[in-house]
């Protein structure tokens, strides 16, 4: 038995919001929630600020998400969602601005306060009374598939790690893809929000709670990612292939909403909380010896996974991410062991196709990173 839901609308391809006016158009007040510059340099910001004046919606752009968004970030974009009184979202930017959009929502409409019945952590546990305010997705970068998830990635620093709250509420009405938002990336940005993607479609792929729809989607996924090795690799990158670039994260978006992720999320999180490594290279500088250790007990699986992307066996996927993921940060055997402490113990270890104990972890990091 398997179940299937996506309950976001996609509307993809060039100017799809400027021709869409009226789909991007969730209230009669909006907040733009966007990264420092993403929003502008990426093209879309104009795009919507032109679509809401054309009809006449008040807006206030809130650019202040970093990367890897803070909950405490989160709850000052609620309450300046609040104060200016926005009846639905845009989100705009790459993972860290889509993720703290969905808080964001669920913020601007129930106020955290210290000894209420919603208290800021009681996010994760779903506690919030109001309906999270309507949202639209513009991603920037094509990677974290965040416009159809029903997951926000959030850092704790009092967890000194990063965690994530899921709920359908959250997830976005409508999103727009549009490969113009994503062709001037650099290069860097394009090939780990890449590998993000890959590592989305293969570990929904071998997931515990993988379908015969997830899959039928991750293999495609790959497939289309597959098209474009050789310019993730070398660059030059252009619109045609940035926009199936952003479709195949959009895929990989769709997958893990039905199976979640595995440990190369649940153990990339330290990497990038203490090493500050971006996001899909942590997965990715995980994911190859991920692969081989799926191969013992999915064999079948994991070729179909390299012949979708193109490689003959283990070792070129290997070698592809080494390529595309140059990282001189250094790691400590000491540290590797002490996060295994935590990454054990997350939900992502149940769902792994093989038995993972905390020495299994500890072997993995040490071998991709000492
Ligand atoms: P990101 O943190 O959103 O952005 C990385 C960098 O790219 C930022 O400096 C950003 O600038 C810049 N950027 C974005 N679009 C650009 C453009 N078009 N042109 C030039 N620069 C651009 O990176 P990401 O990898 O997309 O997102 C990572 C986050 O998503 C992590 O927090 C991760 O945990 C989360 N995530 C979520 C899910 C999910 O299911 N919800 C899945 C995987 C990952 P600005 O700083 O100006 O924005
Ligand atoms: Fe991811």
């Amino acid at each position: 038995m398997f179940t299937y839901l996506m309950p976001t609308k996609i509307i993809a391809g060039e100017n799809a919001v400027t021709k869409n006016t009226d789909e991007l158009i969730l209230g009669t007040r909006a907040m733009i929630v966007t990264g420092k510059s993403s929003g502008a340099k990426s093209g879309a910001l104009a795009d919507v600020t032109a679509a809401l004046e054309s009809k006449n919606i008040p807006y206030l752009i809130y650019d202040k998400i970093g990367n890897n968004p803070t909950i405490e970030e989160t709850v000052a974009g609620g309450k300046a969602a609040a104060d200016f009184g926005a009846d639905f979202l845009i989100g705009i930017g790459g993972g860290s601005p889509l993720d703290a959009a969905k808080a964001i929502a669920v913020y601007a409409v129930n106020e955290p306060k210290v000894g209420s019945d919603f208290e800021m952590y009681d996010i994760f546990d779903g506690k919030y009374k109001n309906k999270p305010l309507p949202m639209a997705a513009i991603p920037t970068t094509a990677g974290t598939g965040s416009e159809t998830t029903p997951y926000s990635i959030l850092t704790l620093h009092k967890e000194k790690n990063k965690r994530s709250f899921s709920s359908c509420d959250v997830f976005y009405k409508v999103a727009f893809l549009d490969g113009r938002y994503t062709v001037n990336l650099p290069l860097q940005i394009a090939r780990n929000t890449a590998v993000d993607a890959i590592s989305h479609l293969i570990e929904g792929f071998t997931d515990k709670k993988s379908s015969p729809a997830s899959d039928y989607i991750a293999l495609e996924g790959l497939r289309i990612i597959g098209r474009h090795l050789d310019k993730l690799k070398n660059g030059g990158l252009g619109v045609d292939e940035c926009t199936e670039l952003l479709w195949a994260a959009t895929l990989g978006g769709i997958v893990i909403s039905q199976t979640g992720t595995t440990i190369v999320h649940s153990m990339g999180y330290p990497l990038t909380y203490y090493k500050d490594i971006p996001h899909g290279m942590a997965n990715g500088l995980l994911l190859g010896e991920y692969a081989e250790r799926c191969a013992c007990v999915l064999p079948d699986k994991i070729k179909m996974c390299l012949a979708a992307l193109g490689f003959a066996d283990i070792d070129g996927f290997k070698a592809f991410l080494k390529t595309v993921l140059p990282c001189d940060v250094t790691f400590s055997a000491d540290e590797l062991t002490e996060w295994t402490a935590t990454t054990i113990q997350s939900k992502n270890v149940k769902v792994c196709p093989f038995d993972v104990t905390r020495e299994m972890e500890i072997e993995i990091f040490e071998k991709c990173l000492l």
